[in-house]
């Protein structure tokens, strides 16, 4: 199949309302100017260099995802125009990204990396760590970042009910998160104390890969990053 026809099946099987990042961090500049010709504008990479290098090569209006890995000296990079970071895993890391796009000045959307499968290799936070984030006073301060949701990645297996379990736990964790952020909302002669900062939103849930988007988005994923299966 070509791939516009790998985003038309893809984007129909996820719905509408799922955010389809086409994940082309081992595809060329044509197939992705086949995938934008095709109306594709999420595009994910994880090398912070060579992304700056294909984004001012490419149309304007992509959409730029960071889903890997991100040194913090390597922010400096994608600072300039990167959409969304997926791939937050600490608050050191949040605070280099607030310093570079107060540069710009820009804000940067962010995503908590939550470890959810049983492979030490894959990296991210504990929801103890990420709480501790979202609580913590140097948050409130970073007036260029903005968290708006909660990535993770299930452990690459054949055992599907375990990857199922994984993404649930997310999910729980997500909407628990969700519902506290609401109560930020509260006016101010409610004597309750907001829970989270201002630059904290629980509305994006990145989950899904080539080999269980599917599964994702049955736990209430709302965006996933597929790379194999929209660029082979
Ligand atoms: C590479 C990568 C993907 C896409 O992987 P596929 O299996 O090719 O769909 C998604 N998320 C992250 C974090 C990745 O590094």
């Amino acid at each position: 199949m070509s791939i516009a026809e790998n985003i038309k099946r893809i984007q129909s099987s996820i719905g509408e309302d799922v955010i389809l990042v086409a994940v082309s961090k081992y595809s060329s500049d044509e197939a992705v100017e086949e995938a934008y010709e095709a109306g594709q504008r999420y595009f994910g990479e994880n090398k912070a260099k060579d992304l700056k290098k294909r984004a001012a090569a490419m149309p304007d209006d992509i959409k730029w995802h960071f889903v890997g890995h991100l040194q913090r000296n390597k922010v400096k990079y994608v600072a300039p125009f990167i959409h969304c970071i997926h791939s937050v895993d600490s608050l050191r890391l949040l605070e280099e990204i607030d310093k570079q796009a107060a540069k710009e000045p820009r804000t940067i959307k962010c995503l908590l990396q939550i470890h959810i499968a049983d492979e030490e290799a894959k990296f991210g936070l504990s929801e103890d760590e990420a709480v501790e984030i979202l609580r913590s006073p140097e948050l409130e301060e970073m007036s260029h970042v903005r968290i708006i949701g909660l990535m993770g990645m299930a452990t690459n297996t054949d055992d599907l009910d375990k990857v199922r379990s994984e993404f649930k736990g997310l999910k729980a964790f997500f909407d628990r998160l969700h519902n506290l952020t609401e109560k930020a909302d509260l006016p101010d002669d409610d004597d309750r104390a907001p829970t989270f900062p201002a630059n904290v939103e629980m509305r994006t849930l990145s989950m899904g890969m080539s080999g269980d988007y599917d599964i994702a988005v049955e736990e209430g994923s709302n965006m996933v990053r597929v790379g194999s299966a929209v660029f082979s």
